[in-house]
């Protein structure tokens, strides 16, 4: 697992989702109360994975060397709240981001929403970091919604997966819906899909596209 977080973030990286150090990934230990996570204000460029820290569940260090990232405690809060993910992302993406500082969820307007997110990407509440605030925000959406992201008011994303690569790609393909329809907004309004075309759409790419060994 620490292979496959350190890995991961090069991923943040390749896609254009972070600057400096800000955005992490985490991963459920397989079996245990653990999860691995990025060390805190590591260059993406000097992550190892000796250099990730392994916590458990209320978010306290149990291995690694250096000090957890400061989201940690949302990470650990979402693990804790909900069993079936194993994988969490936290990014300021631009575009994403951009919505989140408006308060304003991403419509449904382009299929690919529709498969990946399964309706809009909502919008959680403001929170401070240094309690469970943030954490306790992001499973309240998400615990209502089909869509694997949440944009985080004023602050930027969080996605969660059934692995940590889920998770990631849910950042990724947030972001990219992020942006196109932000373009579509600048030349007039993006028409909506109709919730059974979107429930069709989800269903079929959940349940049927890709490789099944790969699911
Ligand atoms: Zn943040």
């Amino acid at each position: 697992m620490r292979e496959t977080v350190c890995a991961l973030h090069r991923e943040l990286v390749r896609n254009n989702l972070v600057a400096w150090t800000a955005g992490n990934v985490s991963g459920r230990v397989p079996g245990e109360d653990l999860f691995v996570i990025k060390p805190s204000g590591v260059s993406y460029d000097d992550l190892t994975p000796e250099a990730m820290v392994v916590c458990d569940l209320e978010g306290n260090l149990v291995e690694g060397a250096f000090s957890p990232s400061s989201d940690t405690a949302a990470h650990a809060y979402v693990y804790r709240h909900m069993p079936e993910v194993n994988g969490v992302v936290h990014t300021h993406s631009t575009y994403a981001s951009a919505w989140a500082a408006r308060g304003e969820p991403i419509p449904c307007v382009l299929t690919a929403m529709a498969d990946e997110f399964g309706g809009e990407i909502p919008v959680g509440p403001f929170a401070l970091i240094g309690n469970d605030d943030i954490g306790k925000g992001i499973v309240a959406v998400l615990e209502s919604h089909r869509s694997p992201a949440v944009l985080m008011r004023n602050h930027g994303v969080f996605t969660i997966g059934d692995s940590p690569k889920a998770a990631v790609k849910a950042a990724v393909m947030c972001e990219d819906v992020a942006r196109t329809v932000h373009l579509s907004r600048q030349l007039g309004e993006p028409l909506p899909i109709p919730q059974g075309d979107i429930d069709r759409l989800y269903d079929r790419y959940q349940n049927v596209y890709g490789q099944r060994s790969q699911r």
